[in-house]
């Protein structure tokens, strides 16, 4: 046997020892109050109703709440009906989708992320392999395709013919002195329709992603979120969704938030973490969120970010669960809603908290 691998093996026995010891004493926590059951339970953005159920039987049947949460998360991946995430989602501004994703366990403090990853659909499973099997948290591009390749991931095309139609769509309409016209029928085309019927035509850089938190029957905590991010963004932006303490973070003993929407106010925010600050310090999941997108308001201080009223432009939502299990969510305009199920209930949509009366 070489030096080398002895190393890693001692390496590999002291890290199971550790987070061993962690699920018992979080770091920081002295030996603090044994936490009483929890029903798991699990929150995410209004296009995770299927993906908090499966999480929730996932823990149910004895999984790791951030395996729950990349299980469910993999239902919107896969699902070329969501325009926002995994394959189907929409492309960047040269028709490329470029996919960011990350997870965190709370009870060994890791995480895992991939940004601008090229071909993969699964984005989050290659977070949760970064996570386990690099002593590394963030590959992005080029070196997070070879790490998804190594570790066995099929490489497909993610962009789907409606995807490609839209995309097309907003780059034939987009700058008036550009070489690119619009044919006339185009508008006439079903995914077109669709799309406008949706999303409206008037901004059409919509937002959206998917984030989930899970708190499982101990009362660890994990969360994922993933996304192909901005619609049409500059090829190599990486949003919030992928940056630890942004799109997502949680903290084996507090709790867990994450975010879907403008991700740049997110990341100048550092929302997920501000949300687990303020649920350590006492706030409910729901008044952590709230507090966070007042902070979000207060740092939106130049004119192109703002509406004629002076409010942020660009919506952000929060999600977030304390570890025995109460959960919230808000946004910074109404009309927001997000999913939650508990062991034993259905999962449902429920209306965020907000600053701001839409319109
Ligand atoms: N937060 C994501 C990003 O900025 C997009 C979204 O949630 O709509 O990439």
């Amino acid at each position: 046997m070489s030096d080398t691998s002895l190393t890693r093996r001692q390496f590999l026995a002291a890290t199971s020892a550790a987070a061993a010891a962690a699920a018992v004493r979080p770091a920081g926590a002295g030996p603090g109050p044994t936490p009483a059951p929890v029903r798991p339970v699990a929150v995410a953005s209004a296009n995770g109703l299927a993906a908090v159920k499966l999480a929730v039987d996932q823990m149910t049947g004895g999984a790791a709440p951030v395996d729950a949460a990349v299980a469910g998360v993999a239902i919107v991946e896969a699902d070329p009906e969501d325009l926002t995430v995994g394959y189907g989602g929409l492309p960047n501004e040269e028709g490329v989708v470029q996919l960011d994703a990350a997870v965190m366990d709370g009870t060994t403090m890791r995480a895992g992320a991939v940004a601008a990853l090229e071909r993969i659909k699964h984005p989050a499973r290659v977070a949760l392999e970064v996570m386990r099997r690099t002593t590394r948290i963030l590959l992005v591009g080029e070196g997070a395709l070879k790490f998804a390749r190594a570790h066995g991931f099929p490489e497909e095309n993610l962009l789907t013919e409606r995807a490609r139609k839209i995309w097309l769509y907003w780059k034939e309409n987009a700058a008036p002195k550009d070489d690119w016209l619009p044919a006339a029928s185009e508008v006439d085309d079903p995914d077109l329709k669709w799309f406008i019927t949706k999303y409206g035509d008037s901004m059409f850089r919509p937002t959206g992603t998917i984030h989930l938190s899970a708190v499982g029957p101990d009362g660890a905590v994990g969360c994922c979120t993933t996304t192909s991010g901005l619609f049409f963004k500059l090829p190599g932006r990486v949003g919030d969704s992928p940056l630890v303490g942004c799109g997502l973070y949680c903290d084996g003993e507090v709790g867990t938030a994450g975010g879907t929407g403008h991700g740049e106010s997110a990341i100048i925010s550092c929302g997920a973490h501000t949300v687990v600050e303020l649920m350590r310090q006492g706030k409910s999941p729901e008044a952590a969120c709230l507090a966070t997108l007042e902070r979000v308001v207060a740092n939106t201080r130049v004119a192109w970010l703002k509406d004629a009223t002076g409010r942020p432009a660009n919506n952000l939502n929060l999600y977030a669960a304390n570890r025995a299990g109460e959960v919230g969510g808000a946004a910074l305009f109404s009309g927001s809603r997000f999913a939650v199920c508990r062991a034993g209930e259905p999962a449902r949509l429920v209306d965020c908290a907000y600053l701001f009366k839409k319109g």
